[in-house]
């Protein structure tokens, strides 16, 4: 084993000694999004030695996100997020192979991407991801370790092991109604970390294997921040769920344009000076009643969930608010959707 005066603290321990380590160096993680939980749980997994590690994130480092992002720095800003871990990670431990995939996960790279690794960690914040990770970590074979954060609740569970339940035996479809995410509902950077680092443990116990560990396959653990009260539930793997039950070949992957996609944002004061931009208000018809922005056009967001595609001009960049930011935001998605392109969300709302 080379460099094994690094790994000399884990190495004393009878869990895991030079067999267990030689395990690690072996390894390789594949981390889907370094972000909240993926930052957290790439530093660990690099620092203790995983051999190979990849990460896929399509997104740039923004500034809001180095509250709890704690892989970046102020000087990452505006740069590729796999890209800037990779440089750090590999700044951190030279002696493992860092591989970044400047990327969106898509039911078209996902089969490819899981293939060349032995774990997946989910560092995502959205159903449509996590299904598209699950559906592809159970048509791979490959475990993933789900980790989800809201407020000061934190949720871990190791799905698609051999015999184990998947997420969808939890969750069969995505929820109809909107859940929010960390950007609309908030959240303190250590309740990620804590999950974060929870998913990278629960990696090097698959990983190392010693017989004294109980991975969370078959369970979720649930952890709720403001007591530290947390619960270890069983989860059984559901006898009607649309993937387990089928055979493999069978597995359709679930995507859908649903995983969000990045919506720029602009202040109310910028908003206000642009000229070639159309600005919409997606409250509903009441609240636009009550005063508006002026020179604003009225679709609500209700009409837009119902089905309803405007007629926007395609060249010009559409700005899009409501009351508090999160109702513009989901509209964004929405238009997204429908093609265009060029669309901004009002920080704060009107
Ligand atoms: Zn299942």
């Amino acid at each position: 084993m080379k460099n094994k005066h690094r790994y000399k603290r884990q190495v004393t321990l009878p869990e895991i000694q030079t067999k267990g380590q030689e395990k690690l160096n072996n390894a390789s993680v594949l981390c889907i999004g370094a972000g909240g939980l993926g930052c957290p749980a790439l530093l660990y997994l690099a620092a203790a030695g995983i051999g190979r590690i990849g990460i896929v994130d399509f997104d740039t480092v923004d500034e809001t996100n180095l509250q709890r992002q704690i892989i970046f720095t102020t000087n990452n800003i505006g740069q590729n997020k796999a890209i800037a871990a990779q440089n750090h990670l590999t700044a951190l431990n030279p002696g493992i192979k860092i591989e970044a995939y400047a990327e969106e996960l898509t039911n078209k790279n996902a089969i490819n991407l899981f293939n060349k690794y032995d774990i997946i960690i989910d560092g995502t914040d959205n159903f449509a991801a996590k299904f598209l990770i699950n559906d592809a970590a159970v048509k791979t074979g490959k475990p993933f370790i789900y980790g989800s954060i809201l407020g000061f609740d934190g949720q871990l569970s190791v799905f698609a092991t051999a015999g184990g339940p998947c997420y969808r035996c939890l969750f069969p479809e995505a929820p109809k109604t909107h859940i929010p995410n960390c950007a609309e509902a908030g959240v303190i950077g250590a309740v990620a970390g804590i999950v974060g680092t929870t998913q990278a443990m629960e990696a090097i116990k698959l990983i190392v294997g010693h017989e004294s560990f109980r991975p969370l396959s078959g369970k979720l653990w649930t952890i709720d921040m403001h007591t530290m009260q947390n619960r270890i539930l069983t989860l059984p793997q559901n006898p009607n769920c649309p993937v387990c039950t089928g055979t493999k070949e069978e597995i359709t992957l679930h995507y859908s344009s649903q995983i969000c996609a990045y919506i720029p944002e602009i202040t109310p004061e910028n908003a206000k000076n642009t000229t070639a931009a159309v600005i919409i208000d997606v409250r509903e018809i009441e609240e636009w009643q009550t005063g508006n922005i002026k020179n604003a056009q009225h679709i609500a967001l209700s009409k837009l969930m119902q089905g309803h595609a405007p007629d926007l001009p395609r060249d010009c960049e559409i700005i899009l608010y409501c009351q508090r930011g999160i109702r513009s935001k989901q509209a964004a998605q929405i238009l997204k959707e429908q093609g265009y392109e060029n669309i901004k969300n009002m920080t704060g709302g009107y």
